[in-house]
């Protein structure tokens, strides 16, 4: 069994980012990412902390829009609104979830799709689903990116995928077909998963349950993905699989915190630094 180093490898890109943007600074140009966040969900804060302290290690300029649970909707578009012409900006990521009240769509549809550097308007949605160019969301991009460097060959292979959000189980779908696997979704109404689970050459999980994948769901030899972050009462975080008993079976397996987590943020950089380049027609 091989653990899947995504804390090693998002190190990696960082340094080659690093690189990329002392490059783009001797042309006068500084990449830039507006992250909004809504509220003041732990968790949120602590992803949008997380990402803020990645692009200060990699000299993107980053600024940080925190706004009360109870903003509205309108007051919400115009910043949107005033940042996609904001010039020095070139990725806009708002934090989710949204409260409530405010419709989620109409956000993220807000974004400029040449800044949407979370790849969740449904014109870069389009896109990727169509095997097009565009920006693709960061968590699945992330887990693409790490089992290409371990020379995974992804064309024909059983992809089983738990877990079918648009911001990570869909999209990670739409790119393991543009890759030429075969692919299986399945959620909270899937009957017996195990039946899926079982035959899956590469199992991703994306849920938010742990312990849910048990050594019994995984196929002897099969390559484990754990996109699933969850955090006990005694602060430790978890993925979705019993990582102990499964393990041992796996050929490829990524660890809960280290593995998809570091390779979100990492993603999200290289999408900032594309739009960036699209910015300034590099
Ligand atoms: P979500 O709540 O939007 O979707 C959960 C999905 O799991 C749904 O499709 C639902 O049908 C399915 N599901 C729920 N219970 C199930 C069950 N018993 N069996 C099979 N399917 C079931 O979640 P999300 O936003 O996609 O996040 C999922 C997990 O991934 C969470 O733990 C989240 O924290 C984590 N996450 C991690 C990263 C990262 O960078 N590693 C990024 C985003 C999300």
């Amino acid at each position: 069994m091989q653990i899947l180093d995504g804390k090693s490898l998002a190190l990696k890109i960082e340094e080659t980012l690093k690189e990329e943007v002392q490059l783009l600074n001797k042309k006068q140009i500084t990449p830039g990412l507006a992250v909004i966040l809504v509220g003041d969900d732990p968790a949120s804060q602590s992803y949008v902390n997380m990402k803020a302290k990645a692009c200060k290690r990699t000299g993107i300029y980053s600024t940080t829009h925190e706004m009360p649970k109870s903003i509205t909707q309108d007051s919400l578009l115009q910043t949107i609104n005033m940042l996609n012409q904001n010039p020095n900006i070139d990725g806009i990521l708002v934090q989710l979830p949204l409260p409530q009240h405010i419709n989620t769509t109409t956000i993220l549809e807000a974004i400029a799709p040449h800044k949407d550097v979370d790849g969740f308007h449904p014109f870069n949605v389009g896109r990727i689903s169509a095997n097009l160019e565009g920006f693709t969301p960061a968590t699945p991009m992330g887990v693409i990116t790490l089992l290409q460097a371990y020379d995974i060959n992804l064309k024909g292979k059983n992809v089983v995928i738990v877990g079918t959000s648009n911001i990570v189980g869909k999209p990670l779908g739409a790119l393991f077909l543009n890759h030429k696997s075969t692919i299986t979704l399945c959620h909270i109404y899937t009957n017996n998963l195990i039946e899926h689970t079982k035959n899956a050459d590469i199992l991703c999980v994306a849920v938010g349950k742990p312990n849910l994948i048990t050594k019994e769901m995984v196929k002897e030899g099969a390559i484990v993905v754990d996109i699933g972050i969850n955090r006990l009462e005694n602060g430790k975080i978890i993925g979705d699989v019993d990582f102990n008993n499964v393990a041992p079976i796996c050929s490829f397996i990524t660890p809960v915190p280290g593995g998809v987590g570091p390779m979100t943020i990492a993603s999200l950089l290289q999408n900032t630094i594309k739009a960036t380049k699209i910015r300034a027609n590099l």
